[in-house]
Parts: structure tokens; sequence; C-alpha cells
């Protein structure tokens, strides 16, 4: 297998935990005889300060010839602090998710027994816990027209809209999923209250009837928030608009101990773009001390999602979940009773799950 794959670390600890990423794919390569080249390309901020684009032509051109994108995360904080700034680097993102059509995002959220005590939620009702989100990516009010400021500046207005085709694409995603798992789907709106939702709700009714075998349910987003939390366990697949996903998968990163142990992948009609949930973390950027498991991990979903090569992805998660059964920690997963010798930086973590690939991969001829 030859692949071509474009990596855009972004800002703050992407570059830091796309160098992993890379790292473990080129191991992986080499064990199982992949053959992969890669290209780096700016995005975010670093794209701003370069060529004054969140989204420069050439990165937008090698994400579209490429197999599959790795992406680190962008941000940073002088955008935070002042929202007059008008070129931004999560434009950028936002810009290469609409070009490239990937209006699904797809959020395994497994809770690894070891982290059970790093989480801040109960043992026992996260035990078990397996959760696939999909959470539609290129509509809904992160994108709606008309988005702006009138009265001079004293009132706001965003719009939240979606149209039949962009719920029924993703709905069809999330029930060929559940096929696959325990033929639950949970569909989250707030169609109590808006109208875009009531459409959400009529529409996921409808393809259901296309998938006899797996039963729906439908949540209220503020009842779905906190059920997540009262009990996990009880999610399969749950598929959700483009706000509502992006606070659900934060709040569901708690189940799997840290932000920094959730991958995901953004898919649509052509190639896929895989990525950690979380952000640049501009607090403990440049210290080497990011977890870069949710990158890694996100590269076990590009093997399994794009390339269709399933042993080598679970190589991956097997590697991390035996390191994690060896006791070995970063900061964000670590707890009271860690040791400090088990708590490793970004590149210490990311040499033991090469090593680990190289010693337990198993290759069937
Ligand atoms: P964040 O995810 O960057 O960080 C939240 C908290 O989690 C921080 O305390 C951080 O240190 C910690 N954390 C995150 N990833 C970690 C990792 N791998 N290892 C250890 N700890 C980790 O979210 P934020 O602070 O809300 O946002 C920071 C910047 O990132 C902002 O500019 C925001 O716009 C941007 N952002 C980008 C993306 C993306 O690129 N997809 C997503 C979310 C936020």
């Amino acid at each position: 297998m030859q692949k071509h794959i474009t990596i855009l670390a972004g800002d703050g600890i992407g570059k830091e935990v796309t160098q992993w990423g890379k790292r473990v794919l080129e191991a992986v390569a080499e064990v199982y005889g992949f053959q992969f080249s890669f290209e780096d390309q700016l995005l975010g901020h670093s794209a701003i300060e370069a060529t004054g684009n969140p989204l420069p032509d050439a990165t937008l051109t090698a994400c579209k010839n490429a197999d599959a994108i790795l992406l680190g995360a962008v941000g940073h904080p002088m955008y935070d602090n002042d929202p007059s700034l008008k070129v931004r680097p999560e434009q950028g993102l936002l810009k290469l998710r609409k070009s490239l059509g990937l209006y699904a995002n797809i959020r395994p959220i497994k809770i690894f027994d070891e982290l059970l005590e790093a989480s801040s939620i109960k043992p026992e009702i996260l035990r078990g816990s397996d959760i696939l989100f999909f959470r539609e990516l290129t509509g809904g009010i992160y994108f709606g027209q008309p988005r702006e400021r009138s009265e001079n500046g004293l009132t706001a207005r965003d719009t939240k809209i979606y149209s039949k085709y962009e719920v029924e694409r993703i709905a069809h995603k999330a029930f060929k999923a559940a096929q696959t798992r325990r033929k639950i789907v949970h569909s989250v709106d707030k169609a109590n209250v808006l109208e875009s939702s009531r459409l959400w709700r009529e529409t996921v009714q409808e393809v259901a009837k296309d998938y006899p075998d797996v039963e729906l349910k439908h949540l209220f987003i503020d009842n779905a928030a906190m059920q997540l939390i009262r009990d996990p366990k009880q999610f399969d697949v749950v598929v959700t608009g483009n706000m509502f996903g992006d606070i659900l998968t934060d709040e569901a990163s708690q189940i799997a101990g840290s932000l920094g142990m959730l991958p995901s992948a953004s898919v649509g009609d052509q190639v896929g773009l895989y990525e950690p949930i979380h952000g640049s973390a501009p607090d403990i950027a440049g210290q080497n001390i990011a977890n870069p498991l949710a990158t890694i991990l996100s590269t076990a979903l590009m093997l399994d999602i794009e390339f269709g090569q399933q042993e080598a992805a679970n190589a991956i998660v097997n590697a991390v979940d035996e390191l994690l059964k060896d006791g070995y920690r970063t900061g964000d997963i670590k707890d009271g009773n860690t040791p400090s010798n088990m708590i490793l930086s970004t590149d210490q973590m990311g040499q033991k799950v090469i090593q680990k690939i190289k010693q337990t991969a198993i290759v069937t001829p």
C-alpha cells in the first residue's frame, strides 16, 4: 500500500503531537510493509503569520491531493482575547472542512480500564462505556448566514440552518455504524424549541425506516448532557448537529479521562481528515508535556477508516492499551497513585508507543 499524507501541525501543541503521529505511521509502515510519503503544510495562526491567510492555497491543494490528512490543532491566545481580529486561525479549519466536504465528524469515546481513576466521574459509572459520536460538521450555526452585528454592535445574530439532505447523509452514516455495534442510535436535538431541530428529528425518523434492526431514541440536548454523565453506558451511537456535538463530545472527554486521549475522524465523500479533539493548549505548549495519544489514536482511525487496515490500526490501539497497563502516563492522565518516574513527556510517550508497536504488532502473512 502506497499513500501520501498531508500533515497540518497547526499551532501550539499541534506541532509537538503531530510529529509523533507521523513517526507512529512510519513505524507501522515498517512493520506492515506500507509506503507512506508525507508533506507538511501550514494552517491557522502559523499560516497567518507566514502568509496572512489561515488556509493558504498551497495547503488546500496539498489536502485535496492527499490520500489522508493528519491535523494537530489551531488557535492562539491573541485571537481568543481579541474578538475584533478579522483574520482568525479557526477560519482556516472551518474553510478546510467545508472545502473538502467533511460533513461527518466521528469521535469514538472509549474508556481504557487503566484510566478509570483518572476521570472525575466514578469508575463504576464509567466502566464499559463505549460511545461513537457522529457530529455534523459543515452546517448548523457555525456556518449559517447571516451572522452579524447590528445596532452599533449592541445586537448580534448567528443563524442555525439545516437542510434535509445534510441530516440524511450523517444519519445514514450513524445508522450504518450502529448496525456493526449494539444497534442503538440516540439522536440529539432541541426539537421542543428549534425549528431546525424539528426538521432534524423528522429526517432522522425517516432515515431510521431503512434500518429496522437499529433502535432509534431521541433526546433533547439538555437531557443528553445530563444523561451522558449520569449513565454513559446507555449510549451506543449518538448523532447530532454541529454545535451540540461540539459541546457533548468535550463533555464526553471526561469519560475517557482527558481531552488528550480522544481521536477523531472527519469524513465526507473525498479525502478524510484525522485529528485529536483537543485544541492548541497554549497553557502547556512548548513544554514537551502534551499527551500525544489522541493524535496517535487518530492515526489508528486513519488506517482503519481511510485505508481499511484494521490489523495495523489495532496494533496502535493495543500498544497504547499495553503502555497504560504498564503504568505509563502523561501529566493529564496521571492520578494520585502514579509514581513520578512513570509520568512521561510527549517525546517519551511517543517513543514508548513506537517501541511497543515494534514489539507486539501481529502481522498476518
Ligand atoms: P484545549 O483543548 O486547547 O485545552 C483545554 C485544556 O485541556 C487545557 O488545560 C489544555 O492544557 C488541556 N489539554 C488539551 N489537550 C491536551 C493534551 N494533548 N495533553 C494534555 N493536556 C491537554 O482548549 P481551549 O483551551 O479551549 O482552546 C485553546 C485554543 O485551541 C483556542 O485558541 C481554541 O480556539 C483552540 N481550539 C482548537 C481546536 C482545533 O484545532 N480543532 C479545538 C478546540 C480549541
